[in-house]
């Protein structure tokens, strides 16, 4: 039998904004013995340097450029840039508006998509989660998720994020040229909106077992 490579034991989830997918992800990978990866973090990292050396948040070449030349490594649960934790920084709304901005760029996503790959490679698996996971970063994941949940518990969820900030954001994703957010082909779709976490990730879980990658 052919052996199983990192991508076929990893698990694809993808979504939007405040549908689960962070929470659900660590916790699966905790189940699973899989590393977890958060792409966003990679977007919003990107926008964080992008801002700081106020760099065009539409020219992708000069984005990647300004990238490169920074050392970006997701440890555990931490984001750091250059040796400094960067976790609770990229999550403030003017850096969630210039991620989804960097993302629609086609040049800036090829560069994170490889980071990202090179990730899970590394890890030997992972669960990752984002918006197009399933399509694009490890279209030969074991299992694929797509999580929704109705606006007004994403709303909620998202506590911080005015609404029609969030929406915006939503458009712009599902709405893009570049990878859209997508369902991929084979994927479970799993509405989170009245489901206690626990009993959510005991369901992932037995999907894993029962998948065959593809
Ligand atoms: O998941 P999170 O909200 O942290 O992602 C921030 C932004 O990064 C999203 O609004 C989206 O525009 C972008 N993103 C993406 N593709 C991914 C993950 C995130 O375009 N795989």
């Amino acid at each position: 039998m052919a052996e199983i490579d990192w991508e076929e034991r990893s698990v694809a989830i993808d979504g939007q904004a405040g549908t689960g997918k962070s929470t659900l992800s660590r916790m699966l990978g905790e189940r699973l013995g899989l590393a977890h990866l958060d792409t966003g973090a990679t977007y919003r990292v990107a926008a964080m340097i992008a801002i700081s050396e106020m760099v065009d948040l539409a020219d992708g070449d000069a984005i990647v450029d300004a990238f490169s030349r920074h050392t970006v490594r997701l440890e555990g649960e931490s984001v750091m840039l250059d040796g400094s934790d960067v976790t609770g920084e990229i999550r403030h709304p003017a850096i969630s508006d210039g991620a989804s901005r960097v993302a629609t760029l086609e040049r800036v996503r090829r560069v994170l998509v490889d980071w990202q790959r090179d990730f899970v490679k590394t890890h030997g698996g992972a669960v990752a989660e984002g918006r197009d996971i399933g399509n694009v970063v490890l279209p030969r994941a074991k299992l694929k998720i797509f999580l929704k949940a109705d606006d007004e518990v994403r709303g909620n969820r998202r506590g911080e994020t005015p609404r029609a900030e969030l929406i915006e954001r939503d458009w712009r994703d599902s709405n893009r040229a570049a990878d859209p957010l997508a369902m991929a082909d084979g994927a479970f779709v799993i509405d989170t909106s009245d489901r206690n976490i626990a009993e959510l990730v005991s369901e992932m879980q037995g999907l894993y077992y029962l998948s065959i990658p593809g």
